[in-house]
């Protein structure tokens, strides 16, 4: 189980390797909600989304031998750039076991960044088999994209930087997909701001993690259909349900339309492209799901990976 010491060690391997991204501010939404809001703007990590600091830390904390041998992961999102560019830049071969149908232009952007890709048939074929395959005949080591301890420390950088910036803040907000980001949210505030309340937001129509904190154990839930797709995770970590019980207050979720709405808002308000998964947290407070009024509130807009034709459509 990470700790909070975990996510300062953290910080200091991606210092000069992962970005410092700005913390944005409005006083057109302060004033429409009556609080003092601070957006942590990952939409300007490297790759284009938060992964790659959890990515960057996991590949750090390799062996030699490991890194000699490379790594191996499955995604066709987020979790993929970031481990092939993370891999590049450490000397580590990547390689990423990704659906034979994943949208072209996220299989150009791993591609690009020198990780091989292999390719499955996701209707006939388990990327879970293929991935213990291939770690078994070529010695890979695998990297899962949420439930692993040095995953989370990385991730939860980016709520260090924000709170190193802000001071301690009421309440901090994060997207909740696997829970990576969410969980190690949750440690940073512990480091600098232990009276923080922290909340996650899921889609509506992927509020597993919702439904594994009411029931206390994890429910598994189809793959859900929302714009959000860094959130279609179908079950959380046995290691991140373990810490959100811990240290989530609670799991809030928003729509759909109230993505889109806030997509727009974001770009014409604070001029700046988040993606519908990194809009989740900015739409809990923006539409109201969430009451903030007179307190000091923490956003992640955790990503901007947005194909943009969807975005020119919005
Ligand atoms: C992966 C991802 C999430 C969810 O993160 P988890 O660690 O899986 O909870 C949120 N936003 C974006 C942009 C992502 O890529």
């Amino acid at each position: 189980m990470p700790e909070p010491e975990d996510v300062r060690s953290a910080s200091v391997r991606l210092a000069g390797l992962a970005h410092r991204t700005p913390v944005l501010t409005s006083r057109m939404f302060d004033q429409r909600l009556g609080a003092e809001l601070f957006f942590k703007a990952e939409t300007f990590q490297r790759s284009g989304a938060f992964k790659f600091r959890g990515a960057a830390n996991a590949i750090a904390r390799l062996s030699d031998e490991q890194r000699r041998r490379g790594v191996v992961a499955f995604s066709s999102g987020n979790h993929a750039q970031a481990m092939a560019l993370a891999g590049r830049l450490a000397g580590v071969p990547v390689v990423i076991v990704m659906p034979a149908d994943a949208p072209a232009i996220k299989r150009a952007a791993t591609a690009g960044y020198g990780a091989e890709i292999v390719s499955y048939d996701r209707y006939t074929e388990d990327r879970q088999e293929i991935g213990a395959r291939l770690a078994a005949e070529r010695g890979l080591t695998l990297i899962p994209p949420f439930n692993h301890p040095d995953i989370i420390a990385g991730q939860g950088t980016a709520a260090l930087e924000l709170l190193e910036e802000t001071g301690p803040l009421d309440i901090l907000l994060a997207p909740l997909g696997g829970g990576g980001l969410l969980c190690g949210t949750a440690l940073a505030v512990a480091l600098l701001s232990p009276g923080c309340t922290v909340i996650g937001v899921e889609p509506e129509a992927g509020n597993d993690g919702q439904q594994s904190l009411a029931a206390e154990r994890i429910v598994t839930i189809p793959v859900p259909q929302t714009l959000a797709d860094g959130a279609q995770t179908t079950a959380l970590g046995d290691l991140t349900f373990a810490m959100m019980r811990d240290r989530v207050a609670k799991i809030v979720t928003v729509t759909d339309a109230q993505l889109l709405r806030v997509m727009r808002d974001l770009a014409e308000r604070m001029k700046v492209v988040v993606e519908p998964t990194g809009c989740l947290a900015a739409a809990a407070v923006l539409e109201g799901v969430v009451d903030v009024r007179g307190k000091r509130a923490g956003i992640i807009l955790s990503g901007g990976n947005v194909d943009v034709s969807l975005y020119g459509r919005v």
